[in-house]
């Protein structure tokens, strides 16, 4: 893409050689160009009009704007670019500015068009995208602005260098010419880096909001919180500790300013909360696995909505290093219809085996409370099961339900405490 060294040194005299090292052009001395006379007479502010000049360049990319492009166009315009002669001076503009040849040396994409005196974007050209109609600079307005092009902060060539729909463009452009020259890569590879970038820092800020999740989780503590429709959010305590993370967290910063879609619905707290739900049930089966037996305890519930459920807890020994643990872990509730035995026995046989995959071969014990629909000799849901699974033959009336009992009729019959 850049010039031939010899070409160069002829091209800029001693003088000019100075400000050809610096990226901001200083005033040149109008007598050193023929040409600018005829193109200062350009109002500046009339950026997309093109005038009428003795350059009928093929590379000029005054060509290949406004329309769509054949393919051996689009290839013209991304490999070759406008080339001054030794005589050419790039004319001044009416802030005393002009175009700077060193600037092509870091952004191969720079096509200057030698008509319009402004500067186009090849990739930009060749591949526009949607957005671009909304920022025409250096797609189908030349960009002149010489004050402005270079720096930090208002460099208007770095600018458009970063800018999404740039990348986009020039993504979509190096595709093409692999295409065009056979080096085209499987379609497995050939998704955008730019996209690749897009889908990692998605994840990061998932990975972010989820580790919220799992805090408020660990200790307990309730995501809820008010509805503020002014700021359109929620004053909860996961809301909260979103907010707090963003200080230090850039990513998550990132995407609370300028993502469309949060990812803090309660809806999506929610569907959070169930994904964590399912990993964990997940490694409780796992674990549950690895032992030979494994006994199953239910009991049945009425929740604040009067729903009837059940919750089911299993209990297995593991072995922690050198030493044998036993575990009892809850994994979850389950809503029943009814309460018969019958819809309770299909109801965890269902859940624990299909649903959530634990072994039932490896089903020894059950331990329910003490009910005859829970414990019925026979058609309670221990025998229910006990058809099913002969091998779940140990049947333990709950500890703890006993000693409610125990506790509940000795207090019966003390007079003072009834
Ligand atoms: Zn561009």
């Amino acid at each position: 893409m850049s010039f031939k060294q010899s070409k160069l040194e002829t091209f800029f005299g001693k003088t000019t050689r100075s400000r050809e090292d610096s990226e901001e052009p200083t005033q040149p001395s109008l007598s050193e160009a023929p040409l600018t006379s005829i193109l200062t007479n350009t109002p500046s502010t009339s950026s997309s009009s093109v005038i009428s000049l003795p350059f009928h360049h093929q590379e000029d990319p005054i060509k290949f704007i406004d329309r769509t492009l054949s393919e051996n166009e689009r290839k013209q315009i991304l490999e070759h670019k406008w080339e001054p002669d030794n005589k050419f001076e790039y004319p001044v503009n009416d802030k005393g500015r002009r175009y700077n040849l060193k600037w092509e040396e870091k952004r191969p994409w720079l096509r200057y068009s030698p008509s319009n005196d402004s500067v186009f974007c090849a990739c930009c050209i060749a591949f526009p995208v949607a957005v671009s109609e909304t920022h025409p600079e250096f797609v189908t307005i030349g960009f002149r602005d010489w004050k402005n092009a270079t720096g930090d902060k208002r460099g208007a060539l770095e600018k458009h260098s970063k800018s999404e729909r740039h990348q986009l463009s020039q993504e979509k452009s190096e595709m093409f010419l692999m295409t065009v020259k056979g080096k085209s890569i499987p379609v497995t590879e050939s998704i955008s880096k730019a996209y690749q970038e897009k889908v990692q820092r998605n994840r990061a800020c998932l990975m972010s909001i989820i580790d919220v999740v799992i805090r408020l989780g660990h200790r307990n503590i309730a995501f809820r919180g008010n509805w503020l429709k002014d700021e359109g959010k929620e004053d909860g305590n996961f809301q909260y500790f979103i907010d707090w993370k963003a200080n230090f967290d850039d990513v998550l910063k990132l995407h609370l300013s300028t993502a469309q879609h949060k990812y803090l619905s309660p809806k999506v707290q929610n569907e959070f909360i169930h994904l964590c739900e399912l990993e964990i049930r997940d490694a409780i089966r796992d674990r549950c696995g690895e032992s030979e037996f494994f006994s199953v305890m239910v009991d049945e519930t009425t929740d604040v909505a009067e729903k009837a459920q059940l919750s089911i807890c299993v209990r297995y020994v593991s072995k922690e290093r050198d030493r044998y643990e036993v575990n009892e872990d809850f994994l979850g509730f389950v809503e029943v219809e009814r309460t018969d035995a019958e819809t309770l026995c299909d109801a965890v046989l269902h859940n624990l085996g299909q649903e959530w995959g634990f072994d039932l071969t490896k089903l020894r014990g059950q331990g329910y409370d003490g009910c005859a629909t829970m414990t019925g000799a026979i058609s309670g849901v221990q025998k229910r099961i006990q058809d099913v699974w002969p091998e779940a033959k140990y049947f333990v009336h709950c500890n703890s339900h006993r000693l409610n009992l125990v506790i509940v009729n000795t207090c019966n019959k003390v007079v003072e405490a009834s």
